[in-house]
């Protein structure tokens, strides 16, 4: 029996994979990936390396998920060494809980290899620092998928909210912010394709978001709170004291 490797790819750019992830890529006998994954990374594989792309996005799901887990075991039966690889870190949304469990169950061997989040390396990568001296102490990291019953109310008094999957659904979460309590003057930001060549930044206020949401494009991290106007401050280099 092989084992399994649940590896996060990290945000977007390769430089920002682990010394471990690298390492276990180029190694390994088959890399099963999904669709945040970057191309590029695939590229550190050997040349006879098994690639096998069983991305999902939103609901254009291309294998199911009983699916990937089973074809993990029947790898696991015939390779030595299988790199399930994620967008991110794999126990952030990335389902990487239940395949490792369903593998331990089958008496797989399964190590997880943590990745730098987008949740963390958007906001990062976009000069928002998710907590700040005196203006944020706190954040959470919340999935805004339309059916994953979100009780937005529980998250008005954290100073920084990151959400995933929230953009399709973002007029809905601005409105029930503002509804909850949340100050409608609070900053917005989604970082698009952190990490990467494409990045970009759109600004926003929850009011603005809830009346007339701007154009926004996936995948994207949602940041709402205080600390949004730090980066926006940065970027247009003005002092930050001055405004806070
Ligand atoms: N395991 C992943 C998250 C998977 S959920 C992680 O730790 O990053 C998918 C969501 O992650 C997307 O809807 C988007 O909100 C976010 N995401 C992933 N990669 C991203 C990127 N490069 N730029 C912006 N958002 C990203």
């Amino acid at each position: 029996m092989g084992k399994v490797y649940l590896v996060g790819g990290g945000p977007g750019d390769p430089d920002l994979l682990t010394m471990k992830s690298y390492r276990l890529l180029q190694s390994a006998d088959v890399v099963l990936y999904d669709a945040l994954v970057n191309k590029d990374i695939l590229r550190i594989t050997k040349p006879d390396c098994l690639k096998i792309y069983v991305g999902k996005r939103d609901s254009r799901h291309t294998l199911p998920q009983e699916e990937i887990n089973e074809l993990l075991y029947r790898f696991a039966r015939v390779y030595d060494k299988i790199v399930r690889l994620k967008g991110g870190d794999p126990f952030v949304f990335g389902r990487g809980g239940e395949e490792f469990v369903f593998l331990r169950e089958r008496g797989v061997e399964v190590e997880v290899v943590p990745g730098t989040t987008s949740a963390v390396a958007g906001p990062s990568s976009a000069l928002i620092p998710i907590t700040h001296r005196g203006i944020a102490s706190s954040f959470a990291v919340i999935t805004g998928h339309p059916n994953r019953g979100i009780n937005w109310a529980d998250f008005v008094k954290v100073d920084t909210l990151i959400i995933l999957m929230g953009v399709k659904n973002r007029q809905k979460i601005a409105r029930e912010l503002i509804d909850a309590g949340r100050d409608p003057d609070q900053p917005v930001a989604f970082v698009e394709k952190a990490t990467t060549p494409e990045q970009r930044e759109v600004f926003t206020t929850l009011r603005e978001l809830f009346e007339n949401p701007p154009e926004v494009e996936t995948p994207a991290v949602m940041v709402v709170g205080k600390v949004v106007e730090i980066g926006q401050m940065v970027l247009k280099e003005l002092p930050i004291s001055s405004k806070l």
